[in-house]
């Protein structure tokens, strides 16, 4: 047996789309952007939307977009991917980490206040695993002390808040779509926005600093880089997104087997899995001997995953405390998640975690 922790999911739809426009002659900066700009722009209730060759990147041109700087702060959260944190070194400013909520895993809004001083720029917080962070109180904080809200939504593309998606939130958001998260391009991310100036801004810099995508191409307006998705991507991004509703009830369909089947002693399911209005990245449980049972199960065929490494304790960041992320992080370990993971493989699953915990 052998099951990974996650793995795309590829139609002839998808194939025919990606052939559609190999068979043109537009393989980057065509009309496939385009479309597929509209698309999850529409998708998450925002008006821009700008396709970028990584979430990552997103994350960068966001970053810049808001002119923060050497010397400034940003409030983020050590229980994340690293590049909701990188994206603040990039531009040698300081991620200033503030502790998590042990239910939701999410930045504890509690904390926030105490770690603002007159280098905080904005806040940067992330729904992580898929679910939404507090973004009623995040706000009343950002509008308070005038700070700019960051949405790192790379892993929350469904959820929603208040009747609201996710990636609507921040002044600038931002999807990812490698390929584990809940639709992929193959490589890409998207940077959401309800503000022209910063979705120009991102658009101009994602692609050479160039104004206008047909103008003059060696007219270069400001500092860019090459962060363009290919119209390949967009269209293999377009067909994933034709195909979201099957998406989200298939991963729904999951999570409730895993809900379900969860129910011995040993494993705690996450809070996080048991709201509606999330559609989880992963499946995170937790456990005590986390490395055991990560080790036990890949010799079994099952490959779980390590979600996360707080981002502090990385050896280029080494530095703080942060004793709930720590706490967590000991704990939690992500099952195999994806759309077509089979019945039969998660009863093989959830009997060989009853076995080793
Ligand atoms: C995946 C992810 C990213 C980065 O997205 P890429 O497309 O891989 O660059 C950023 N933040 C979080 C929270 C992520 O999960």
């Amino acid at each position: 047996m052998k099951i990974n922790l996650s793995q795309p999911d590829i139609t002839d739809l998808e194939r025919n789309a990606v052939l559609e426009v190999l068979n043109t002659s537009r393989l980057s900066l065509g009309p496939k952007q385009d479309e597929f700009e509209q698309r999850v722009a529409q998708y998450a209730g925002v008006q821009y939307a700008v396709a970028v060759n990584s979430g990552t990147s997103g994350l960068h041109l966001i970053i810049r977009a808001l002119g923060i700087k050497e010397g400034d702060e940003v409030i983020t959260t050590p229980f994340s991917f690293i590049a909701s944190a990188n994206c603040i070194l990039y531009e040698r400013a300081k991620p200033v980490f503030v502790d998590i909520d042990p239910k939701s895993f999410n930045i504890d809004v509690n904390k926030i206040e105490e770690k603002i001083n007159e280098k905080t720029k904005a806040i940067l917080a992330v729904d992580v695993f898929g679910h939404s962070a507090n973004w009623d109180r995040l706000k009343e904080i950002a509008d308070k002390h005038e700070l700019f809200l960051i949405e790192d939504s790379a892993e929350a593309l469904g959820s929603e808040y208040n009747g609201r998606k996710c990636g609507s939130f921040g002044l600038a958001s931002i999807f990812s779509f490698y390929p584990n998260k809940q639709i992929t391009t193959g490589e890409g991310g998207v940077i959401l926005t309800n503000d022209k100036k910063i979705a120009d801004l991102c658009r101009s810099m994602a692609n050479q600093g160039r104004e206008k995508k047909d103008g003059f191409w060696l007219d270069h307006k400001r500092l860019g880089y090459n962060y363009r998705m290919s119209d390949i991507n967009c269209a293999l991004g377009i067909a994933q997104l034709s195909r979201i509703e099957e998406i989200m009830t298939k991963r729904k369909r999951v999570a409730k087997l895993y809900n379900e089947r969860l129910n011995f002693p040993g494993v705690e399911v996450s809070d996080y899995l048991l709201d509606e209005n999330t559609h989880p990245f992963v499946y995170v449980i937790k456990v005590e001997e986390k490395e055991r049972v990560i080790k036990e199960m890949a010799e079994k065929g099952i490959q779980c995953g390590e979600y996360f490494k707080p981002i502090h304790l990385q050896s280029f960041y080494g530095e703080g405390s942060f004793p709930i992320c720590e706490n967590i992080a000991k704990r939690t370990v992500a099952l195999p998640f994806y759309n077509n993971l089979q019945e039969n493989e998660i009863s093989s699953i959830v009997e060989a975690l009853k076995e080793i915990v």
